[in-house]
């Protein structure tokens, strides 16, 4: 009996059943809804085109793929997974149509180490966008010295393999923005000239505007290329610490309340230990942001300090966690590695010591590995070598086992 040839579409490969219509064509089938996709692609063209590449998955996947990779932060988390897709969803919004979505930008505040750089570089690379990072006090106003402002978007452009429609659906990180602040609400005669410039340069390029960006790197190559980059489309994500801004919020939240001796006074520690989830746009701009700025940073989130349990659970879980690098180095040499529960805690104990949250817990591994990394691979007989927190303390060397777990060192 010959074989009936199954009918499906050429292009996504679904059968009759799967889509409403097949049409016949003179070499093979072509379904209604492939045919549909083609049409919006040429009504929309290239901007179409673009966004097709960039994986629209909605904010539960996207908050599922962070959680992979970071621990806790859930408000952040999902904060930026809604944002993100309404994000994208806004530049694959039909031109036709009446209402214009506008750009929100996002403000994430946290204490360093927290997880900020983690979150929207984990969250660039499952994207598939463009994605730069810049520090804002290396900016200046156009005729300083330093950067100019446009010069991200230069770092963002290469980072897109030059190719400038992308880059103007990538994602740019601006960390350190509390830095450049004025320095008080009112205090005119000690305001930083220089941060407010770099403030005012921003707005433009954080709002949407086409910039001449000089390809061969700034204002020292006058007569160099150019290259124009549209940032309308671009989402930008500024992130800083905003040491003492739980402080403003205090103030805000005792205002009215008791004054005088009977006044609810925190102690220093007490104050720095306050929420910042309740940040109001207003505490902002007491901080030393323009309200200008602020206003095109409309979606706010905040992460918490990582606590030593967080700080356990980071050297453990994650995709690539720090142990699990470690472990993989050893196995490299046939040597099984182990950290003992108290190991795991006295490095996040020492890593909170720090005051540098995450960032801490990796020079404190590396150091506690170094003899290890020196010597195992001359001890041919190793099968496995077990961390404790007197390692880590520098107070004993690691306890090695050979075959049929036989202590050897
Ligand atoms: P910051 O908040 O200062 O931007 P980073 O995101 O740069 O901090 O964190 C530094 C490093 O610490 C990251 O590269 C990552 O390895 C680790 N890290 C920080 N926070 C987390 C977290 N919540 N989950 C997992 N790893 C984290």
């Amino acid at each position: 009996m010959a074989n009936k040839q199954i009918e499906r579409c050429f292009l996504c490969g679904r059968v009759k059943d799967e889509v409403n219509q097949l049409i016949k064509g003179k070499f093979g089938y072509i379904c209604d809804s492939c045919i549909n996709d083609a049409y919006s692609i040429l009504n929309n063209e290239e901007e179409e085109n673009i966004t097709h590449n960039i994986q629209l998955a909605t904010p539960r996947q996207i908050k599922n793929h962070l959680d992979q990779y970071v621990i806790g932060q859930d408000d952040a988390k999902m904060t930026l997974a809604v944002a993100v897709y309404n994000h994208y969803k806004r530049i694959r919004q039909n031109k036709k149509s009446d209402v214009e979505i506008q750009k929100s930008n996002i403000l994430m505040i946290g204490s360093t180490g927290s997880g900020k750089t983690y979150l929207v570089q984990s969250l660039a690379k499952f994207l598939g966008v463009p994605f730069a990072i810049i520090d804002a006090t290396t900016l200046t106003q156009a005729g300083y010295v330093g950067d100019d402002v446009e010069n991200m978007l230069l770092t963002l452009y290469q980072n897109a393999d030059y190719d400038s429609e992308l880059a103007q659906k990538g994602i740019i990180y601006i960390d350190e923005i509390d830095k450049i602040g004025r320095k008080g609400e009112n205090t005119s005669i000690t305001r930083d000239v220089s941060g407010e410039g770099v403030q005012q340069a921003l707005l433009k390029i954080l709002e949407g505007t086409v910039s001449k960006v000089p390809l061969s790197g700034g204002r020292k190559h006058p007569q160099g290329e150019t290259v124009s980059i549209d940032t309308s489309n671009i989402l930008f994500i500024c992130s800083g610490a905003f040491e003492g801004l739980e402080k403003i919020i205090e103030q805000r939240n005792n205002k009215g309340k008791s004054i005088g001796f009977n006044a609810d006074i925190k102690s220093a520690h007490e104050a720095s230990t306050l929420d910042i989830s309740d940040v109001q746009q207003h505490d902002l701009v007491k901080y030393g942001l323009m309200p200008e700025l602020i206003g095109r940073l409309s979606v706010i989130t905040t992460l918490q300090p990582l606590s030593e349990d967080d700080l356990v659970k980071i050297l453990v879980e994650p995709k690539n966690a720090l142990t699990k690098q470690y472990q993989e180095l050893l196995k490299m040499d046939g040597v099984e590695l182990e950290f003992e529960e108290s190991a795991l805690h006295r490095i996040a104990e020492l890593a909170i010591k720090k005051g540098i949250g995450a960032r801490g817990l990796r020079s404190i591994i590396e150091k506690t590995m170094q003899k290890i990394f020196f010597s195992i691979p001359d001890i041919e007989d190793a099968k496995k070598v077990v961390i404790t927190a007197d390692v880590v303390d520098g107070k004993a060397d690691a306890v090695i086992y050979g075959a049929r777990n036989k202590k050897i060192a």
